[in-house]
């Protein structure tokens, strides 16, 4: 379907463009500067994006001003160093790293999945697997969660087993409910093809799934640097992979992918254990007080964002009354397999999280 083309030289060559890309596609969070201007408001707080707050580790930066030194030189296309920065932080696991999660996403995806393979995401959950999976012809898959948005391991594998690759995010985005890891093990049990596991914010919850590792040869779980790391900006993510993998995914991967500069920064940063764990739990404290004071229903959440329940009103409507308040948070609408009343918040700085629950207060508060 034809997207709304404005410029001539769009109309006109849009039929070079794929289907696929003619329309749709990722859906980014509001710019704060646009809502400030739009609303006259001088602070905005950003809470669309699950982003880290907090700047990164000065280990990191430091890392990464040594690092442009050298940026002359095309990086190590084994990324040895980070990759060895993640085997002393983690232990003696396989890795595999990409240009942020999403990166190595795609690369999975290329790696594994011919057109009309079937992938199959558990949904409602985070939109690239199945924009990655279009991109490379597959059949897509949905396997709807439960209405306390469980995952149920029964319907999970009906559909997952014989996919090439399945999706299942935890803790999940938007929901931010977290799998067991013993139903992670039954599924992984009964496919034949790989279940990348979605870790990016495994850091918040509490929950340990990398021991699955030393039971299957079909696991991939995928880790990210831009959340507990606060490291968004330099895009790096990274994958616990088993070993038969790796020279699989390297071949598939684009060249030298990772720059020089962001795997020294992630390399810093892992060695900043403490930093990072302070983080986690100030998100955690948080977490429980937007649970507590908000006056909208949430699900429970072991990553570092909270799903509010907006009915009667829409999440759209919800999104629009708090801007007008300076607070940006995200609509849940464009989830597919989620209902329309929905907004994710993430954790934010102290302000950031008290200008939010004030604002609820305004809203929600009946009128005399
Ligand atoms: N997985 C999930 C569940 C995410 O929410 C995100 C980012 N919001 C990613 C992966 C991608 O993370 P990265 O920044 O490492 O690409």
């Amino acid at each position: 379907m034809a997207g709304n083309t404005t410029n001539p030289a769009e109309s006109r060559y849009e039929r070079l463009v794929r289907n696929l890309y003619r329309s749709g596609g990722y859906v980014f969070a509001a710019k704060a500067g646009d809502i400030a201007r739009q609303h006259g408001i001088a602070r905005v707080a950003r809470l669309a994006s699950n982003e880290n707050p907090w700047p990164p580790s000065p280990a990191a930066v430091r890392e990464g001003c040594e690092a442009l030194q050298g940026a002359n030189r095309y990086p190590d296309e084994s990324v040895a160093a980070l990759t060895g920065m993640l085997a002393r932080f983690h232990g003696g696991y396989s890795f595999v790293t990409g240009v942020g999660m999403d990166g190595v996403i795609e690369t999975m995806i290329r790696t594994l999945v011919d057109p009309g393979d079937r992938v199959a995401v558990s949904v409602p959950t985070f939109s690239f697997y199945r924009l990655a999976a279009l991109a490379q012809a597959a059949d897509v898959a949905e396997i709807p969660r439960a209405q306390d948005f469980s995952v149920s391991t029964r319907e999970f594998i009906g559909i997952a087993r014989d996919a090439k690759i399945s999706f299942l995010c935890t803790p999940n985005n938007p929901t931010g409910t977290v799998t067991p890891a013993d139903d992670v093990r039954e599924i992984l049990s009964a496919i034949s093809g790989i279940l990348f596991l979605d870790n990016a914010y495994v850091e918040f919850s509490g929950v340990d799934y990398r021991p699955l590792m030393d039971e299957f040869d079909n696991l991939v779980i995928g880790r990210t640097m831009s959340k507990a790391f606060a490291l968004a900006g330099a895009r790096v993510g990274y994958a616990f992979v088993p070993g038969w993998l790796v020279p699989f995914y390297n071949r598939a991967a684009t060249p030298f992918t990772l720059n020089t500069i962001s795997a020294r920064v992630a390399a810093g940063a892992l060695g900043d254990r403490e930093g990072m764990e302070e983080y986690v739990s100030y998100v955690r404290r948080w977490r429980e007080r937007f649970r507590e004071e908000c006056p909208l229903p949430s699900s429970s959440s072991g990553a570092n964002f909270v799903m509010f329940d907006t009915s009667p009103l829409t999440g759209d409507e919800m999104v629009r009354l708090l801007a007008g308040k300076g607070v940006i948070v995200r609509s849940c609408a464009s989830f597919p397999g989620l209902p329309d009343h929905y907004i994710r918040v993430s954790i934010g700085d102290s302000w950031e999280n008290e200008l939010f629950l004030a604002a609820m207060e305004e809203i929600c508060r009946p009128r005399a």
